[in-house]
């Protein structure tokens, strides 16, 4: 049996197809693409999450750009945000001088965001963005600036298009919710 027959719809009260995910992207490629004219965005993705985002926000981006990659600890098997954030992975390319816009798959409490403006602040980017796929404002504890939004959701635990239910669902080119109770 190959996995899996078919994907299912999830049955929590968040659900993004892959066609509403496709289309904002483009929207927001756009907005990148005007306010950085004549500029050459470096764009840096956190993985694991973000790295569909990357791939399709990239693309939709009509500027010559550059791009790197940095890691940080998960919530691995638990579903609660420890508030704990650890660089696993650090850059690659220097940030001096740079437009930098860091892309995240979801901004939650904004620990980690936080965490990783002040890291890359300390490296004197000429200017430094967001850009976030999902935003949960009713789970924040420290508010951040998050420029470039894909869509704000309810408290709810999201898997897919990129976002990991358990370490698995991170293909299922949708995203969708584990039903609350
Ligand atoms: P924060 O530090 O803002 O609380 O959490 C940010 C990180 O927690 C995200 O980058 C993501 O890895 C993880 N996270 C937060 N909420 C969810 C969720 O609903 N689903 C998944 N899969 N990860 C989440």
């Amino acid at each position: 049996m190959s996995y899996p027959p078919a994907w299912e719809i999830g049955e929590g009260e968040v659900q993004l197809s892959e066609i509403q995910i496709a289309e904002r992207i483009k929207e927001l490629g756009v907005a990148i693409t005007r306010d950085y004219a004549g500029r050459k965005p470096h764009l840096i993705c956190v993985l694991n999450g973000a790295f569909l985002f990357m791939a399709d926000l990239c693309r939709q981006i009509h500027l010559p750009i550059t791009v790197d990659f940095l890691a940080v600890s998960s919530y691995g098997m638990d579903t609660k945000t420890s508030g704990e954030v650890k660089l696993v992975k650090d850059l690659s390319l220097p940030l001096h001088d740079r437009d930098v816009i860091l892309v995240e798959d979801i901004v939650d409490t904004g620990l980690t965001m936080t965490y990783l403006l002040h890291y890359l602040s300390g490296r004197n980017p000429a200017t430094l963005e967001v850009a976030a796929l999902l935003s949960k404002p009713s789970r924040r504890k420290v508010e951040v600036p998050v420029k470039y939004l894909g869509f704000t959701i309810p408290d709810a635990y999201v898997y897919g298009y990129g976002l990991d239910r358990e370490y698995f669902d991170r293909n299922i080119p949708f995203i969708s919710s584990v039903k609350s109770h």
